[in-house]
């Protein structure tokens, strides 16, 4: 019976790689970001990959903001010090700027769903911080009206992408959005935070008590919503909780 599965298995991995190659033959892959043929699917040519702003360390050891220089083990950020945050730690891969905002903009609103995969496995090996002993991923969830318009949620796509590379399991409707909340894009920090606040709750009958998770969305920019998100999580009583964003927005200069 095992053998049976295991061949099915096999037979299926070839058969998938078959059609890769196949489609590869047909339609060369080319860079997520330009377009230029590429060696590799799902992966950016080397001058797109050089524009990339990838985070590294020293950072903030708390919410993984950048240092300009070494600041010592456990070293946390201004703002941090002065207002701890609700989750325990977060980490992004890239710089919410010029050269990730049209790849990112294209995956979140443009059907370009097939990048969740890349993106996601960015996230998986940049997210090590965050995700090592985590039991569950929790997508930020889009509300229902704006899931019915966009047709996708992008954090969950996010989320099973970086399951699908060894991730923790993706608990996709954990967490619910109870109110509709205009789009952030033009609010600043204290607006953004009246826009989210209380919007989110746990779906009845989920617990994440004693649970370590982590919430997955795809742009941090003042961080309002995962606070809000984190701030419902600690109240369920949550042992650790983790957030990973693909990109964060951070000031000039840091
Ligand atoms: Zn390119
Ligand atoms: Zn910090």
């Amino acid at each position: 019976m095992e053998k049976g599965a295991s061949l099915g298995a096999a037979i299926a991995f070839g058969m998938k790689r078959g059609w890769r190659l196949l489609a590869d033959a047909v339609l060369p892959p080319r860079c997520l970001r330009c377009g230029k043929r590429v060696g590799e699917p799902d992966a950016l040519c080397a001058s797109c990959w050089r524009e990339m702003r990838f985070f590294a360390p020293p950072w903030c050891a708390r919410c993984g903001l950048p240092f300009p220089y070494p600041m010592g083990e456990g070293a946390i950020c201004g703002e941090c010090n002065e207002r701890s945050p609700a989750f325990d730690r977060a980490r992004a891969v890239l710089r919410y700027d010029a050269m990730s905002r049209p790849l990112i903009l294209a995956f979140k609103h443009a059907d370009e769903t097939h990048l969740a995969n890349a993106l996601g496995g960015w996230m998986r090996r940049a997210g090590e911080e965050v995700l090592d002993g985590a039991d569950l991923l929790l997508p930020v969830p889009l509300h229902w009206s704006r899931l019915f318009r966009r047709r996708y949620n992008q954090a969950a796509l996010l989320a099973h992408a970086i399951r699908s590379c060894g991730g923790p399991p993706v608990a996709a409707d954990w967490l619910l959005r109870e109110r509709r909340t205009p789009s952030q894009g033009q609010l600043g920090r204290g607006a953004r935070e009246a826009n989210v606040r209380a919007a989110f709750r746990l779906r009845p009958g989920k617990s994440v008590k004693g649970r370590r998770v982590v919430l997955i969305d795809d742009v941090m920019t003042t961080g309002a919503t995962v606070e809000e998100c984190a701030l419902v999580l600690r109240k369920g009583g949550a042992e650790f909780i983790g957030a990973l964003t693909l990109a964060r927005a951070v000031r000039a200069g840091t």
